[in-house]
């Protein structure tokens, strides 16, 4: 699931940026997993779609068979991942869900509670990455539109662009741990150089 790889490191970058990570909605563990599980969430649907077809499969004694091509499917299996089980990943990929989480979490926490956005994001990042018969209904089930992405996740110019930015991420991500260690080092020199100038004022 490559999918969720770069949602969690998407989710782990913008963590990073001050005005996020000083808020106190996203400090400590609790929140930091309530942000991770919303920014994959959208995607348990898809779960829920393989064991139904899991369960397709076994309960019609059929051989079991991987990967989603459809050409390559039973009637049955492909009902599930095209057919009416479809309206799950809908679901799970709908701005409406988002919402209607929010206003669950307002009910109980009496505020808007900042991770469920992730969920937005999410489904924000899948509507330019998912065309053609991935493509989502983000309003579902209010309105009815898809929207086709830009590009099709699984394509090649998918790969392309996911590769390129990740060799750029890793690049930022080695940056900033150097400086970081520099500071670390410099700071610790200016402490020995402090130390030395109380032990001369004391002699
Ligand atoms: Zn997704």
């Amino acid at each position: 699931m490559p999918d969720e790889i770069s949602h969690i490191l998407w989710t782990y970058l913008i963590l990073k940026h001050p005005r996020l990570s000083n808020r106190k909605e996203f400090k400590g563990r609790k929140n930091a997993a309530a942000t991770y599980f919303f920014s994959v969430f959208p995607d348990i649907g898809n779960l829920i779609l393989i064991f139904l077809a899991l369960w397709v499969i076994s309960s019609n004694g059929l051989p079991m068979v991987f990967g989603h091509h459809a050409e390559g499917m039973y009637p049955e299996v492909y009902d599930v991942f095209m057919g009416s089980g479809k309206n799950i990943y809908y679901a799970f990929h709908s701005y409406v869900t988002m919402g209607l989480l929010l206003g669950l979490f307002y009910l109980i926490m009496r505020k808007i509670y900042l991770p469920v956005l992730f969920t937005g994001f999410h489904i924000t990042l899948d509507i330019l990455t998912h065309a053609e018969g991935n493509a989502l209904k983000p309003f579902y089930p209010i309105f009815d539109f898809k929207i086709n992405g830009l590009l099709n996740w699984g394509s090649w110019e998918f790969y392309v662009i996911e590769i390129t930015l990740l060799i750029i991420y890793t690049v930022w991500l080695v940056r900033n741990w150097r400086k970081e260690k520099e500071k670390e080092k410099e700071g610790e020199k200016e402490k020995e150089k402090e130390k030395e100038g109380e032990k001369e004022m004391e002699k």
